[in-house]
């Protein structure tokens, strides 16, 4: 038997959401199984959680699209017992039973070895949010963009995204202006090396099809206006990737931008990221993380807490990263 944060159908079309024990036959179709250490909380996680968006896709769900462990038993010669291992994406959570448990089976090809330099803890505090901004930077090298092209823009800057592409930037020598809707976390934002902190609201106003260009790159998780705001304000040549829709799913631009300043739109998926891309992107975020200031952007909950912790994320209450603890089988 093991223990499972475990999500069901309502007879009245809602979902319940509750610890239950439930046994190893129950475990998905899968050739390695994981003792789970530690897991995260992502805004994904927390919609599916609270039900308040259409993340679960397949009844009842194991949420937790992230995980953190040990191999137990594998069927691939890939893995073997007792390797660490990380998972995150892939359908996790939201088709196919995911972290918020103390075991989980999976296809070998979902798994990426624990890099050297992270322990579980770290990997779990840096999670899929931290894996999606290690991308969203990726993709700004890939297209040329360098620390001496101009200032870099990363929106909901507090967040799990936006903290740890915050943090990456700095790292890699990026000017890092940092949104927020916030401002007292200021001299949070300031401690992950970002140079300047903006209102978001600067980004919610009305917006001409050219705002004045002042970005050689931006990282946005907002989607909506503020994407739309953060395209109009890029340099000639800007590059511009988008990963999220905390701020809603449309994007009410102009092509003016693209059309008469050449900036680039790339998106970023981290869910079903090739496995080459996903292994680059681990090790990439081994070699490049600060651990000091990981630590001092993360904290953990017990697994019974994510529910609470669930309503609190989608309400701003939290920032950084929260990290899952899987209470460890006797
Ligand atoms: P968090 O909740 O940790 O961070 C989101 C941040 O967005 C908030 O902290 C807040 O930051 C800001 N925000 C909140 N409401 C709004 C709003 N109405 N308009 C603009 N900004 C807002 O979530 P994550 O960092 O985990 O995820 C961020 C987004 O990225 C989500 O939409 C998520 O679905 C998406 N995502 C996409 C992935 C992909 O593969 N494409 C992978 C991971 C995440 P502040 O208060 O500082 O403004």
């Amino acid at each position: 038997m093991f223990e499972a944060l475990y999500i069901e159908k309502t007879a009245e079309g809602g979902q319940r959401v509750g610890l239950h024990a439930l046994s190893d036959e129950t475990l998905p179709q899968g050739d390695v199984t994981v003792r789970v250490q530690w897991s995260s909380l992502n805004y994904k996680d927390a919609l599916a959680v609270t039900g308040r968006g259409p993340v679960v896709r397949a009844w009842p769900m194991v949420p937790g699209v992230d995980a953190a462990g040990i191999v137990e038993q594998t069927t691939s010669p890939e893995f073997r017992v007792g390797q660490p291992v990380v998972l995150n994406g892939c359908g996790a959570g939201e088709l196919h039973w995911g972290g918020y448990a103390q075991r989980l089976r999976v296809p070998a090809s979902w798994l990426v070895p624990l890099p050297a330099g992270l322990d579980a803890f770290q990997a779990m505090a840096l999670g899929t949010a931290g894996f999606t901004a290690m991308l969203c930077v990726m993709a700004l090298e890939r297209e040329g963009v360098r620390p001496v092209d101009g200032p870099v823009l990363v929106t909901g800057a507090t967040g799990g995204v936006g903290s740890v592409a915050v943090m990456l930037l700095a790292r890699l020598g990026y000017e890092v202006a940092a949104v927020t809707g916030r401002l007292e976390e200021q001299p949070y934002l300031q401690s992950l090396g970002a140079h300047e902190v903006l209102p978001r609201a600067l980004f919610e106003a009305p917006l001409r099809p050219l705002e004045k260009a002042r970005w050689a790159g931006a990282v946005d998780v907002a989607g909506g206006h503020v994407l739309a705001a953060v395209c109009a304000g890029m340099r000639p040549q800007g590059v511009v990737t988008a990963c999220g829709l905390a701020g809603g799913m449309d994007f009410p631009a102009t092509v003016a931008p693209f059309i008469l300043r050449g900036v680039t739109l790339v998106g970023i998926d981290s869910v079903m990221c090739p496995r080459p891309l996903r292994q680059t992107a681990w090790q990439r975020l081994a070699e490049l993380v600060d651990l000091e200031r990981l630590a001092g952007l993360s904290r953990s909950v017990p697994l019974a807490d994510v529910p609470q912790a669930a309503e609190d994320l989608l309400e701003s209450r939290l920032k950084g990263r929260i990290v899952v603890e899987i209470p460890q089988m006797a």
